[in-house]
């Protein structure tokens, strides 16, 4: 193969990659090592369905960091007034960001707080705002999920072995979402 020609085969399969969806890491959004996974795949871990972490065990106004290891864009849904108790803003979402994969994937953060680090960014492992109780909570916690055309799954944190009170804490992994 001529160097021409493996120039071309180099750009059809980065064109082929950049069209399949692929396994990100998650470590988790707290560096407190009192984070901990309240709900998976059931609220409170035993109630009804909800195929997705809750994070709490902290206070209410904790840094809430970017999960995903990686440079990644979050986009802020924002607008939502301060709370650690809940509210309907945002259609019960709160304030919350959103890394849009590919084949309908995607990756969310509901309920924060914002402040001053809080902005539609690409970062990686940067701060984007508050552990809160905007939309609906009834404590403050951060809810994070992976879904495909708004469809929740759980295999991204079921194949990290994250379950109730596993830690949420910054530097252990707590899944492996599809984007
Ligand atoms: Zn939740």
């Amino acid at each position: 193969m001529n160097v021409k020609t493996m120039g071309r085969a180099a750009a059809v399969l980065v064109a082929g990659l950049a069209g399949a969806a692929t396994a990100a890491t998650a470590n988790g959004p707290v560096c407190n090592t009192a984070a901990t996974v309240s709900s998976t795949t059931y609220y409170a871990c035993s109630g009804s369905s909800h195929t997705a972490l809750d994070i709490g065990g902290v206070a209410c106004g904790e840094p809430f960091y970017a999960p995903l290891v990686g440079s990644y864009y979050y986009k802020l849904y924002g607008g939502c007034a301060a709370t650690c108790t809940g509210n309907t803003c945002n259609g019960g979402a709160g304030n919350y960001y959103v890394v849009t994969g590919t084949s309908g994937w995607d990756f969310r953060m509901l309920h924060l707080i914002t402040d001053a680090y809080s902005a539609s960014k690409t970062c990686n492992g940067c701060r984007l705002g508050q552990v809160g109780g905007t939309g609906s909570a009834t404590s403050a916690h951060v809810h994070l999920d992976n879904r495909q055309y708004g469809t929740r799954k759980s295999s991204w944190y079921v194949s990290a072995g994250t379950t109730c009170g596993s830690s949420a804490y910054c530097g252990n992994v707590i899944g492996y979402p599809t984007l």
